[in-house]
């Protein structure tokens, strides 16, 4: 049973699973950032990437540093991450129905990103889709925290918008789906390769405009 959805003006996408495929994001943790570890110590590859790997899982995904990349580039002695992540930017890649869903949407909902990834990489994610959103909102960098409610309760005073009156679509459980829920935005839960049992879930972002367009 879905839930009767009126007076929607606001349709917020996550990012990272949604809009775009893991992959940059996993060049830059997993090549890239070992890769260059490995020059600065003189090391190889695979050891390089095991040592990063194991400052990743000290930090963990529920620590505002996991999220930085400013942050692992100083503590492992990086540089700078721009030229690293320019170089990346092939690896950007967009699932397939994203274009058609947001250019059917852009002229009925004003469409906005509320992403739990650093602007950093937002830049970068972002650059071919960014003309569809009026607004793109990073839980860490604006707010320094992860998509909690207080988040989504902070992003709708900036728009101007009741939690009613916005949809958000995201594929974590409890970033995208419990946390907006929270506070009475409806949130759809992206599963795309169907493995939970979640209700309104969706597989396909195609999913999410058939619901919004009634
Ligand atoms: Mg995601």
């Amino acid at each position: 049973m879905w839930p009767v959805m009126d007076g929607i003006k606001v349709v917020s996408f996550d990012v990272e699973g949604t809009l775009v495929t893991p992959d940059f994001s996993y060049a830059i943790w997993f090549e890239a950032i070992p890769r260059h570890f490995a020059d600065r110590k003189g090391t190889g590859f695979e050891e390089a990437r095991r040592a990063v790997e194991e400052e990743y899982q000290k930090v963990g995904d529920q620590r505002l540093e996991w999220y930085d990349i400013q942050y692992w580039f100083d503590k492992l002695d990086l540089g700078i991450p721009d030229p690293v992540m320019e170089g990346y930017q092939s690896r950007v890649c967009y699932y397939p129905e994203v274009g058609e869903v947001l250019s059917s949407l852009s002229g009925i909902y004003k469409l906005t990103v509320a992403s739990g990834s650093a602007r950093e990489f937002l830049r970068y994610l972002l650059r071919d889709i960014e003309p569809y959103f009026a607004r793109v909102f990073s839980s860490v960098s604006d707010y320094r925290r992860l998509k909690t409610p207080e988040f989504y309760r902070k992003m709708c005073a900036v728009l101007g918008v009741e939690p009613a009156q916005v949809v958000h679509v995201g594929d974590n459980w409890q970033f995208d789906c419990v946390a907006p829920g929270e506070i009475g935005i409806h949130a759809f839960y992206l599963d795309r390769k169907r493995q939970g049992d979640h209700q309104n879930s969706l597989a396909s972002l195609t999913q999410l405009k058939a619901h919004l367009s009634g």
